[in-house]
């Protein structure tokens, strides 16, 4: 199907961008990588009277660490952050997320802005964010402001950002040196949104008791979730398996999913616990190799 008739706008900065949204209110909306705007538009979900295309700002599109974080540009790809060595060394579980996102050609368009924004309740950088406590930056009319990623989903497809406002930039604070992540994702077929995914972040101390904890998960309801009760429960204690059967019961008795066609709601719910358990075994592994002697 083809979309509707629209104007095509092209933003050469950010400041250019926000004078469109301020001119075109709530019939405009901002282009990325198109790779779910456009077919929400050919499906006619989405019938925006004008598209501003951002994907041409280049202030928008980069990957530096700087003062304790990651700072990534709204518009870096996916194949970016896939394929960053920065983001590779220092925070594993993004790029593990990335490379998970559908096929080749959706990750080369795809961003992690537009991503973000979308907040598809089973897309793979919400259980990212939480588990590293990213901020996001953003930019309006009114100004410049920092939503806490705990803040920004607000349900499935919504965001804490207002209509006039651009998602410029994703801060993830550098986690600890000790520290090791890992991003599990069950899916249907490879390449499909996740049924059930979890993002783990973890260090141990000397004695190999849980110093650091960060876990975000998706499945668990209509918007990635950081389960801070699993935090709460792993943070400070000696692992053993008992204790992570139990972080996986937890997330499993307290998740919400709805059933579709990726599987009823009790299926999810214990596809959601497995998946848990699995990534704080792994995040576990690689966190053993880094703690201190
Ligand atoms: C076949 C297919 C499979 C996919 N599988 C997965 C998957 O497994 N996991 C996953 O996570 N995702 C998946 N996706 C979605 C993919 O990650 C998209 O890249 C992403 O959802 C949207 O990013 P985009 O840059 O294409 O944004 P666009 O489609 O251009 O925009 C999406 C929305 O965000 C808004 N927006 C974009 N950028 C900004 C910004 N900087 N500030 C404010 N608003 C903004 C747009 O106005 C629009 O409303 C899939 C997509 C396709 C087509």
């Amino acid at each position: 199907m083809y979309p509707a008739a629209f104007e095509y706008l092209k933003a050469r900065s950010v400041r250019d961008a926000i004078a469109f949204l301020k001119q075109h209110g709530d019939d405009a909306k901002l282009l990325a990588g198109g790779q779910s705007l456009v077919p929400m538009m050919k499906l006619r979900v989405a019938r925006p009277k004008v598209l501003i295309d951002i994907h041409r700002i280049a202030d928008l599109n980069y990957i530096r660490e700087e003062s304790g974080a990651i700072r990534l540009g709204a518009m870096t790809r996916h194949v970016q952050i896939e394929e960053s060595s920065l983001i590779r060394e220092k925070i594993p579980m993004l790029a593990e997320a990335a490379s998970k996102i559908a096929d080749t050609q959706v990750r080369n368009r795809g961003t992690i802005g537009g991503a973000l924004v979308q907040a598809d309740p089973c897309g793979d950088y919400g259980a990212v964010v939480l588990a590293l406590n990213a901020q996001m930056k953003c930019v309006g009319q009114r100004g410049d402001r920092v939503i806490p990623a705990t803040d920004f989903f607000t349900f499935a497809y919504s965001t804490a950002l207002e209509t006039d406002e651009i998602l410029t930039e994703i801060v993830m604070p550098l986690p600890d040196k000790c520290s090791a992540g890992v991003y599990l994702k069950l899916e249907k077929v490879a390449g499909d949104f996740a049924i059930a995914s979890a993002a783990v972040q973890l260090s141990l101390d000397s004695g190999g008791a849980c110093n650091e904890v960060g876990i975000g998960v998706t499945g668990a309801g209509m918007v990635p979730q950081k389960a801070l009760a699993v935090e709460s429960l792993l943070r400070g204690k000696t692992m053993s398996s008992a204790l992570i059967d139990q972080a996986g019961q937890l997330i499993q008795e307290s998740a919400e999913p709805i059933e579709d066609l990726r599987g009823s709601a009790a299926y999810k719910k214990k596809a959601l616990g497995a998946i848990l358990r699995r990534a704080i075994r792994e995040a576990l592994q690689r966190a053993d190799a880094r703690k201190p002697s």
